[in-house]
């Protein structure tokens, strides 16, 4: 290295799956960039933008060449210290590159190069000439001055020119300028705006033109092609309306996006807080006022008002001067939400999600990072929404498993609000009627400060739940023993809609039914490579493994037996819809699952057909029973609450406490009363008989004695390692081998090597390890270890499933 000992290096956070930081040169007479500017650094054959990392740069390991960085993009930070840190520290948390993080964190566009271009350097004057591809290059580069890869391939051809390039930037013989360069300019809309009118006399015999002028010239503002190819634009259209400059394209920063994803605009109604609100938003307001870290629990009944809490909680914090985020399960499931939050912040709210392009996100993330926003409402991933003066956290419905990310990384937004509220003296506030028991344990031992809100507003009462027992309910023939609807059921339901009213019914499973049965041998078409039966979907008629997403056309005869009675069996939300439609022929519906959220318009149109009373029924899985606010549906029917609790996992008892609770939340909020029916065939099981009584005290009681005993969450941590290869023997060698590794160091637990519950997923077979224990530190030396091991496993820290 010689006289590279003296230089500075830096360490940068790179959006790759590399383990670690890594480490690069800076170029001579650079000044060391600020900690979260970005670089434009070398990676293998490519090069990448990455953030330079704070604290103390790792050692470079013998005998790799170090590299040099080839720009610095941010004249000051793009990001301040404390969010690269936190990255950082998630990473680690999680055991999981830091790249990963970053990707997850930072929209795409913010980290793309793009067509980068390359200038000769001074060095390149006097150098030893040089051989090859790299001598043509450079003499092309000294001719043009500066060119893109592209420009240069079309002199020189495209072969070799990538290592030739590669050369020159490590000889110091060439650089690439950072200005212009994709990443370092903030992102900007494009949009069509109208010059000309559509009585133009060069469009006269022009229709398409014709009407995409009016159309344009009618909206008064700028349009994305996307937007006017759906009002049949097309490019070509558009093109040719530019070259008579009739229309032009103007750059914009993007307005907020927000009413795309809220119900249609209604009156709001103005209320007076209930002290119980008024006392939770004081609470929220003095820890603001002090500045410094807090957490608090919101535990409010269902219809309580817990959203009003929120609203006036982001309200103190955007007085004080600081910005909140809202955190919520899921963009498309809660545009009633949506609605109130944009009826209250209006174009000072910015919602950041994934259904978003990547444009788009860069942009409303810009707004958020440049401090144009007040607050930031999204999912999960919005926890690292770049609001530079951050006071406030909301975590709505707090218990939902989705705030844990099922893919790598790993991560749980609701751990990272807590270390970000941490690091920057921020106010994190959880909300849910049925707090997890990890949010209820920290609530009892006073790591958070619960706040009551314990019952509905004004007379409302909450809904009743009524057991509706399955055992001696005769089942229709042809359902092979199974109950849809049980009697009551449709009573209750029919009630309602002779009433006037809209009821509501919940089946958590998609397609057609769950299974296809061959009557004769059993033959149950089970995924081969999953190990689990594959959905009946009649849409299509095909067998769909929902795990690994295969499909085979449905049979016509079994290929078992021969036999041709093959049936279907069980229930999934089609097979619902046309058992409703039998049951209740006049009674308009409509269904909310996956497949009908995934369709145009999607869940919010769905939602808005059953606000509007378009529909007067909605069925559909768990979607319906989620944070909806219909004041005139009465009667909710939850069609098979034992699916849930027959789960294997240790949180199934809380996850149908949850579901049941819920749902019985979604009825009777307006002036009606509310009734929910549970079809059960376990009445007596505590978690169905605590929903009834809607006791979560209780519940939490019965739960957290199970919890201590087996010493599950929140008891202890756990860690879950998951090996995985084409033969079993294989699986379990590498994770016997896990085990022998962390079998000796202290205060862990091991449970296993198992097979998975799901065993074999997408042609491999699945063996795991669960790691408890009651001290994180001593569960953090175990994932390392287990990381390092020649055949590493899949490691998902506080998993929230154990399938
Ligand atoms: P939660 O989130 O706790 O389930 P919401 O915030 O959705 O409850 O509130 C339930 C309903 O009660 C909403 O229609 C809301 O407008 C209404 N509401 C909230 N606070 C009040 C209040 N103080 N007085 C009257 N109605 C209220
Ligand atoms: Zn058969
Ligand atoms: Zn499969």
């Amino acid at each position: 290295m010689g006289s590279d000992e003296s230089r500075a290096r830096i360490a940068v956070l790179l959006p790759t799956g590399f383990p670690h930081v890594a480490t690069y040169l800076l170029p001579a007479g650079t000044p060391p960039p600020p900690v979260g500017s970005r670089v434009a650094a070398p990676f293998g054959p490519r090069l990448l933008t990455g953030l330079v990392a704070p604290g103390e740069v790792p050692v470079v390991p013998e005998g790799t060449t170090e590299r040099e960085i080839v720009a610095v993009l941010d004249e000051s930070s793009f990001l301040p210290e404390p969010f690269v840190d936190l990255l950082l520290r998630a990473a680690a948390y999680y055991f999981a590159p830091p790249g990963e993080l970053l990707r997850a964190a930072v929209p795409g566009r913010l980290l793309d190069l793009g067509e980068a271009s390359y200038v000769p350097t001074s060095r390149s004057i006097g150098a030893p000439p040089l051989e090859g591809r790299a001598a043509e290059v450079l003499s092309a580069l000294l001719e043009m001055g500066r060119a893109t890869p592209l420009e240069l391939g079309a002199r020189l051809g495209s072969h070799g020119l990538g290592k030739a390039l590669r050369a020159l930037l490590d000889g110091g013989l060439a650089r690439i300028p950072s200005e212009g360069m994709r990443a370092a300019r903030p992102p900007v809309s494009r949009g069509w705006i109208a010059r000309g009118t559509a009585d133009d006399p060069r469009l006269a015999r022009r229709p398409k033109q014709k009407a995409a002028l009016a159309h344009l010239a009618a909206l008064g503002r700028p349009a994305s092609a996307a937007e006017l190819r759906a009002a049949g634009a097309t490019p070509a259209v558009l093109a040719s309306l530019a070259k008579e400059g009739l229309v032009s394209v103007v750059e914009e920063d993007r307005p907020a996006d927000a009413s795309r994803h809220a119900l249609p605009p209604r009156a709001v109604e103005a209320f007076v807080p209930t002290d119980a609100q008024r006392e939770a938003v004081e609470a929220v307001g003095r820890a603001l006022a002090a500045g410094k870290e807090a957490r608090f629990l919101l535990d409010g009944v269902t219809g309580s008002g817990k959203t009003e809490v929120y609203l006036a909680a982001l309200e103190r914090s955007i007085a004080l001067g600081r910005q909140g985020i809202l955190l919520v399960p899921e963009i498309a499931l809660v545009p009633g939400l949506i609605r109130r939050v944009v009826g209250r912040f209006g174009t000072r709210v910015s919602l950041l999600h994934s259904g978003l392009s990547d444009g788009e996100r860069s942009a409303a993330w810009e707004r958020a990072r440049r401090g144009e926003v007040d607050a930031v409402v999204g999912p999960r991933s919005a926890v690292f929404a770049p609001l530079p003066r951050l006071g406030l956290i909301v975590v709505d419905e707090a218990h939902d498993g989705s705030y844990k990310q099922a893919e790598a990384p790993r991560y749980d937004a609701r751990t990272v609000a807590r270390v970000r509220a941490h690091r920057e003296g921020a106010v994190l506030l959880l909300g849910s009627a049925t707090p997890s028991m990890e949010q209820e344990q920290a609530a009892r031992d006073g790591s958070v400060t619960r706040l009551v809100l314990p019952a509905r507003p004004g007379a409302r009462d909450r809904a009743a739940v009524e057991v509706v027992d399955l055992r001696g309910e005769p089942a229709r023939a042809g359902d092979h023993g199974r109950v849809l609807f049980a009697s009551r059921t449709v009573e209750l339901l029919r009630g309602a809609f002779d009433r006037g009213e809209q009821g509501i019914v919940l089946l958590n499973r998609r397609g057609f039914s769950p299974s296809l049965l061959c009557r004769a041998c059993g033959q149950d078409f089970r995924c081969t490579s999953c190990s689990v039966a594959r959905t009946y979907h009649r849409r299509g008629e095909r067998l769909l493994c929902h795990y690994c997403g295969d499909l085979l056309p449905v049979p016509r005869a079994c290929p078992a037996c021969g036999s041709d009675v093959l049936m279907p069996v069980g229930f999934g939300t089609e097979r619902l819809a046309e058992r409703f439609e039998e049951i209740f022929p006049e009674i308009p519906y409509a269904v909310l699952d996956r497949d009908a959220a995934a369709r145009r318009g999607g869940a919010a149109r769905v939602l808005a057909d059953f606000e509007s009373g378009a529909a007067q029924a909605l069925l559909g899985t768990q979607m319906v029973a989620k944070g909806h606010d219909f004041p005139n549906a009465t009667v909710l029917a939850v069609l098979d609450a034992d699916a849930l609790l027959s789960f294997p996992d240790f949180r199934s008892a809380e996850r149908t406490f949850q579901l049941v609770t819920q749902a019985a939340g979604r009825v009777g909020r307006g002036d009606r009363p509310g009734l929910v029916a549970v079809q059960t065939a376990r009445p007596e099981h505590e978690a169905i008989a605590a929903a009834v009584a809607q006791d979560h005290p209780r519940f939490a009681a019965g739960e957290l004695r199970f919890r201590r005993t087996f010493a599950y969450p929140p008891f202890s941590h756990l860690l879950l390692a998951l090996w995985t290869a084409r033969e079993l023997p294989e699986a379990e060698e590498s994770a016997r081998a896990g085990r022998a590794e962390i079998a000796r160091l202290p205060r862990l637990r091991l449970l296993g090597p198992a097979p998975a519950p799901l065993e074999r997923l997408k042609g491999v077979y699945r063996v795991q390890l669960l790691v408890k224990s009651d001290s994180r530190e001593a569960l953090a030396e175990a994932g390392d270890r287990l990381r390092a091991l020649p055949v590493p496993p899949r490691l998902d820290r506080d998993p929230q499933s154990l399938l």
